[in-house]
């Protein structure tokens, strides 16, 4: 089947690293002459004739052609989940893991935080077929609890929070999805399986937007789920039915980008946390926002729950909307565009990309007044990122 299960992931009896489990997890053909680098394998189909040629049915829209089956075990390997698939987008991670998980009459609890298309899928489309969500504030650990019934089917998070970057306790939401007998999911796009061990917080389905750091050189478009096999099961049954399976470019291209997420990874938190103390102290900055600032609201859960704070940080602006644009059109190095998760610095306003649907008002009430600037660091030189930023601030106060 298109499961694809985790290989061993120790040595003499020792566990090995993410940094080594990034690298050499998946299936290494070692004789001499083999490549040391898994083949790009384009084809859509494969020599088959009946069961008695034993092995599966291969078929790229099955998610168990090589490219596909190799990356599907290293992705198992990094978050220490009994399997894990690759889909064509994050959100077909997120859609087919939801379809998967419910039908007709079934109920959801969902933070209220979460990325605008899942909201979208959960406020809109879901309930066309059935499914009902019933939004939570996940900062308030006792609205879990107050939201489940007993047709919940998946609790649904998604940590750090976009663009507010707010970190908070999943063991609330993981009593109360014990209680209703339903999944605990997670998008943990933002955290990346370096920064936060999804799977030994009781998640059930670990849902990335590979898209973003897994990828990590902005190239790609895939997304990724993990969990045991019954579970990553009904999510392949549901891709090969729905058919956002992987293409095998982009999955060889995840593959490669994975090798150095730890590494990556690495960098991402050691800068953001120096531009975010940085920007603190900057002129024309009124507040920096990032979960490894002591001035953060969840400071502390997030050194309790995360072993990386994350590459992103956000400011707002003394100037408001017009320092915001100024600033941004101001940037040499730094770049405006959505999304995040690059080697490349981005900037974005949310108040044009993921909130552009709210009021005023309503984004000021979430904590995203104009002025608001989101930033994915890069992996740049953090000097040159000051001084690109330093000319931005300069720029934005006149
Ligand atoms: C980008 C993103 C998604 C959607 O991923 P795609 O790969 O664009 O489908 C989902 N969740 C989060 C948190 C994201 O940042």
């Amino acid at each position: 089947m298109a499961r694809q299960e985790g290989q061993e992931t120790e040595t003499g009896g020792k566990r090995l690293g993410p940094a080594t489990v990034a690298i050499h997890a998946g299936p290494a053909e070692r004789r001499p002459g083999a490549p040391v680098v898994a083949p790009l394998v384009r084809s859509s189909t494969f020599h088959w004739s009946s069961p008695a040629d034993g092995g599966e049915l291969l078929y790229t829209r099955y998610g168990n052609n090589p490219s596909q089956a190799s990356l599907g075990a290293k992705l198992a390997a990094l978050e220490g989940a009994e399997a894990a698939l690759a889909l064509a987008s994050g959100m077909a991670a997120i859609s087919m893991t939801l379809l998967a998980a419910t039908e007709a009459g079934d109920h959801i609890v969902s933070s209220r935080y979460i990325y605008g298309a899942t909201h979208t899928l959960l406020a809109h489309e879901l309930p066309r077929r059935g499914v009902t969500t019933t939004f939570v504030d996940p900062i308030d650990p006792a609205s879990w609890d107050a939201a489940v019934t007993d047709r919940t089917k998946v609790v649904y998070v998604e940590l750090p929070t976009n663009p507010a970057l707010r970190v908070f306790d999943v063991e609330p939401a993981r009593r109360a999805a014990d209680r209703a007998g339903a999944i605990l999911a997670a998008d943990v796009t933002f955290a990346t399986p370096v920064n936060f061990r999804a799977a030994e917080h009781g998640v059930d389905a670990v849902l990335h937007s590979a898209t973003k750091y897994l990828g990590g050189h902005s190239d790609l478009i895939a997304g990724t789920v993990a969990g045991s096999r019954d579970l990553v099961a009904g999510v392949a049954k549901m891709m090969k039915l729905y058919g956002p399976s992987i293409d095998p470019e982009a999955a060889w291209l995840l593959d490669r980008g994975l090798r150095t997420l730890p590494a990556r990874m690495e960098r991402h938190n050691r800068s953001a946390h120096e531009l975010a103390q940085w920007l603190a102290e900057a002129e024309g900055v009124r507040a920096a926002i990032h979960p490894g600032l002591p001035s953060h609201p969840d400071h502390a859960v997030a050194r309790r729950l995360l072993t990386g704070c994350g590459g992103m940080v956000s400011v707002i602006l003394e100037g408001g909307g017009r320092a915001a644009d100024k600033f941004c059109s101001g940037l040499e190095l730094a770049a405006p565009a959505p999304s995040l998760g690059g080697v490349e610095t981005l900037v974005s306003q949310p108040r044009y990309t993921s909130h552009a649907g709210l009021t005023l008002a309503e984004r000021e009430a979430a904590g995203i007044p104009d002025g608001f600037v989101r930033i994915s660091v890069g992996l740049e030189d953090v000097e040159d990122l000051k001084a690109d930023f330093a000319r931005a601030l300069s720029l934005a106060g006149d």
